[in-house]
């Protein structure tokens, strides 16, 4: 079973959000904790909520995916906007602890002039502060295509971050496939040297999520510009070996194609049609 979600708006709520994935052939989706470029956020609707989690028992959902907003930036100079990044998180998780199995995805942040040391020293010492026991999300470090002074491009500063956090343990990886074939790592031609670099590095066992987007600029282009599945630069072939990949079997990928809902609904029945990672199982036994 290949799980496989998009990206949705939450501005009907959590319910809406499983029903309309359901109907697309999802069997997970990804949604904004709140306004991604400003951070405003609806009052929660516990009620809401708990629909969503029987109607995701219900239809066999994979473990959800949570955005936090793009202006969250904990490796922030000014302590005023690390303290955003800080109270946005808090009660994110404080929300997302009640839907079980969801998980909290992040942009570690941009250290703007400070150098990458000094930004994961604050990205750490931010999950520091927030983490606390009783938060049971798994929260995730995104990898990131490293525009501007984004930390997080290569494996080793996603590495770095979690080895100097005492959150460390309860952290994981998203890999983004645009991100990181924009970073410089040749998914294209060479996906088991840079899962294997991986494992080196981070441990595959962090590994909890893929974010399956195409890219409209080359290999280590450093850009993020989303494409549709098959129409850039990675290309359809690449996008079947990456699902059907065994060190990647059994986890939730999440499109964040620039599309409407029909055309997620096609490329999950295309990404569909061409997974045989179940068949592959069977071979092994
Ligand atoms: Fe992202
Ligand atoms: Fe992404
Ligand atoms: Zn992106």
């Amino acid at each position: 079973m290949l799980h496989i979600g998009c990206h949705l708006s939450c501005a009907n709520g959590y319910l809406a959000m499983g029903k309309q994935a359901v109907e697309i052939g999802a069997d997970t989706f990804q949604f904004f904790t709140r306004n991604p470029r400003g951070g405003s956020v609806k009052p929660f609707d516990r009620e809401d909520a708990d629909a969503l989690v029987s109607f995701m028992q219900a239809h066999a959902f994979a473990p959800i995916l949570a955005h936090a907003p793009y202006t969250l930036n904990a490796a922030a100079a000014d302590p005023k906007v690390r303290d955003f990044a800080f109270r946005t998180m808090r009660e994110d998780l404080e929300r997302l602890a009640y839907i079980p199995g969801a998980m909290l995805n992040f942009h570690p942040g941009s250290h703007v002039k400070q150098g990458p040391e000094a930004g994961v020293r604050l990205i750490a010492g931010m999950l520091d502060e927030v983490y606390t026991p009783e938060l049971p999300t798994t929260v995730l470090l995104e990898t990131m295509a490293g525009k501007g002074s984004e930390v997080g491009r290569s494996f080793e500063e996603l590495r770095a971050i979690m080895d100097a956090s005492r959150a460390g343990d309860r952290l994981g990886v998203c890999l983004d496939t645009c991100h990181v074939h924009d970073g410089g790592y040749d998914i294209v031609n060479r996906l088991d040297e840079v899962l294997e670099e991986f494992d080196r590095i981070i441990g595959l066992e962090r590994l909890k999520a893929i974010h399956l987007n195409d890219s409209k600029n080359p290999l280590g282009s450093r850009k993020d510009r989303h494409e549709k599945i098959g129409q850039g630069s990675i290309g359809l072939a690449a996008m079947e070996r990456i699902i059907n990949h065994e060190a990647l079997r059994g986890l939730p990928f999440y499109l964040e194609t620039p599309n409407e809902l029909d055309g997620y609904a096609a490329e999950i029945r295309l990404l569909r049609g061409a997974y045989h990672g179940d068949e592959g199982a069977e071979e092994h036994v």
